[in-house]
Formats: structure tokens, sequence, C-alpha cells
């Protein structure tokens, strides 16, 4: 099933100029962005965005992290693209991370750990609501779908 996700380069990403190399990834596999926004997260989008982990000792640590600096938000389109996406990212402690996966290759540390994902097809619609408008997300047919797409 075609699908939406919300994908987001953390300040880690941006500060270490890594934005360009993650975001071929993505390109690379046949995925296509749909939305896409540079922005400093407000410490009251970063704290509903992170909501799940408001009791967590983590939690403010998280919410320092993620206003720090500039974030790269972008909406993600493709099939079963959520579920896809979370494999490419790797697991969220980047030392337990595989290798060949965005966290496995490029981060060690939690706390620093690069990049976002949506992680179910509830959270993506919540997540896409949050960093953009409706009319931000474009639609456009890529010109080789068919060589990535059996249908
Ligand atoms: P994700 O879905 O893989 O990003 O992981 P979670 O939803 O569990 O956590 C959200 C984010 O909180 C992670 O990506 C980390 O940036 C951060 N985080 C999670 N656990 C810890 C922790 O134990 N320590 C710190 N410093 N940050 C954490
Ligand atoms: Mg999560």
């Amino acid at each position: 099933m075609m699908e939406k996700s919300f994908v987001m380069l953390k300040p880690d990403a941006v500060k270490r100029r890594l934005a360009g190399r993650i975001i071929a990834r993505f390109e690379d596999r046949g995925l296509k962005i749909v939305a896409f926004k540079m922005l400093q997260i407000p410490e009251d989008l970063a704290m509903e965005h992170y909501q799940e982990h408001r009791e967590k000792p983590f939690f403010r640590d998280l919410v320092d992290y993620i206003t720090s600096a500039p974030v790269i938000a972008m909406v993600i389109e493709g099939k079963d693209c959520i579920s896809l996406i979370r494999k490419m990212v790797g697991a969220t402690n980047p030392a337990e991370a595989d290798l060949g996966t965005i966290r496995g290759d490029f981060a060690l540390e939690t706390g620093r750990n690069i990049i976002h994902a949506s992680d179910s097809p509830e959270s993506a619609e919540r997540e896409i609501k949050l960093f953009f408008d409706e009319s931000e997300i474009c639609s456009y047919e890529m010109p080789d779908r068919e060589m990535i797409y059996e249908e």
C-alpha cells in the first residue's frame, strides 16, 4: 500500500553535513520526497512531537537536543514505506544498529542518533500534520515509476 512517512534529520545530521548522503539513500531506494523544509523546532513543537516520552528521564535532554539547531523535516512516499524506512534507519541505539543502516553507519549514541522516522501509520499521520500544512505536501509522478514498481 502507498504510504507517507514523516522523516526528520536531527540537528546533529545537519551540523555534521550528512543531510545529502542520508537523503540520497531514500532517493536511491526509489522513494519519493513529497515535502521538505528546514526549521529550528520551537520547544512546544518538540514537546508535542515527543509527547509519548514526556515521563521518561531523557525527555529534557531529548527536547534540548532536537531544538538545539535546525532540522530537515520531510514527508517521504512509497509502497509500505513506513516500516521500510524504519529498517533503513536502524535501531534507536546506534551502537546496536546493523551496519548498512543510517544509524549503524553514521552514529554512535542514542542521544545523538541523527534521524527520526515514524514508527506506524498512526504516528506518521500525526507527525506529518504537526510539521506540514496539507498545501505543503506535493504530488507528482516519477518518470521511472515503472522501473521501481511492478504493477
Ligand atoms: P526512535 O523511534 O528509534 O527514534 O526511538 P524512541 O521513540 O524510543 O525515542 C525517541 C528518541 O528519544 C530517540 O531517537 C533518541 O533521540 C531519544 N532517546 C531514546 N532513548 C533515549 C535514552 O535512553 N537517552 C537519551 N539521551 N535519548 C534517548
Ligand atoms: Mg519513536
